[in-house]
Formats: structure tokens, C-alpha cells, sequence
């Protein structure tokens, strides 16, 4: 493939990552991404999404029994809500933090920890 055209299709899946600013499947990444780039195939968008998380641009999103998602790298730390209702996730801003960490058993260092909240999203409970 000549190199314009992979750059060309990378811009678009970053494109369609950053006009969303949610985490994305890469089925919803291709369709966005296909506005600018018709026909954009899913393993170019694929091919696309393992290039930009190389480069650290995006990073993985994998939620417990959800298919994997890809977001823009963000520098700050944050968590997801999952709408049960129509399976979309959003981005948290805020974290419990040093609360989480009192939950650990006696003796035990903390060094990290993952937060899904479930429910309905605004949408979807109007
Ligand atoms: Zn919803
Ligand atoms: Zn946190």
C-alpha cells in the first residue's frame, strides 16, 4: 500500500477517535471513519488502531464481557460508564482513588484499579 494512502487512512480512524471522544468499537470506528475515507475496510481500521497505539496516540479499552474499544491517550486518569441499555460508554471524569485502596485486605499494598460504573445513560433514561 503506498504510504500516502495508509497515512491518510490512520488520519481518518484518529479522526473518527477524537470527533467521538468516547470509547469506540472498531465497527463504529469504521463507520465514522468511512465519511472521509469510503470504503475503509475493517482490518485497515484494525491495522490503523495497532499503529496509533504503537505510536501511544490511542490505548485499549476492554471492559468485562465487552467487546474491545479504543480511545484517544489521554495523560490523565479517569474511569468508563457502561449503558446497559444502549452499549455505549462513556468517559468518567474523577476517581475514588485513595478510598478504593482502604478496601484492600490488611497488609496488602495497593498500586492500582480499574472502575466500571453500569446503568443508563442520560439518552436513553429520557
Ligand atoms: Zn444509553
Ligand atoms: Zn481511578
Amino acid at each position: 500500500m503506498p504510504p500516502e494512502r495508509s497515512t491518510r487512512q490512520r488520519l481518518a480512524v484518529r479522526r473518527a477517535l477524537e470527533e467521538t471522544r468516547a470509547p469506540m468499537r472498531a465497527q463504529d470506528v469504521q463507520a465514522v471513519a468511512a465519511a472521509s475515507v469510503p470504503g475503509i475496510g475493517l482490518a485497515t481500521v484494525y491495522r490503523a488502531l495497532k499503529s496509533l497505539i504503537q505510536s501511544g496516540d490511542a490505548v485499549l479499552v476492554e471492559l468485562p464481557g465487552d467487546t474491545p474499544r479504543y480511545e484517544l491517550a489521554h495523560h490523565h486518569h479517569h474511569h468508563h460508564f457502561s449503558c446497559r441499555a444502549c452499549g455505549q460508554v462513556f468517559e468518567m471524569d474523577g476517581c475514588p482513588g485513595d478510598d478504593l485502596a482502604t478496601l484492600a485486605p490488611r497488609g496488602f499494598a495497593v498500586d492500582g484499579h480499574e472502575v466500571v460504573l453500569y446503568g443508563r445513560c442520560a439518552q436513553c433514561l429520557a
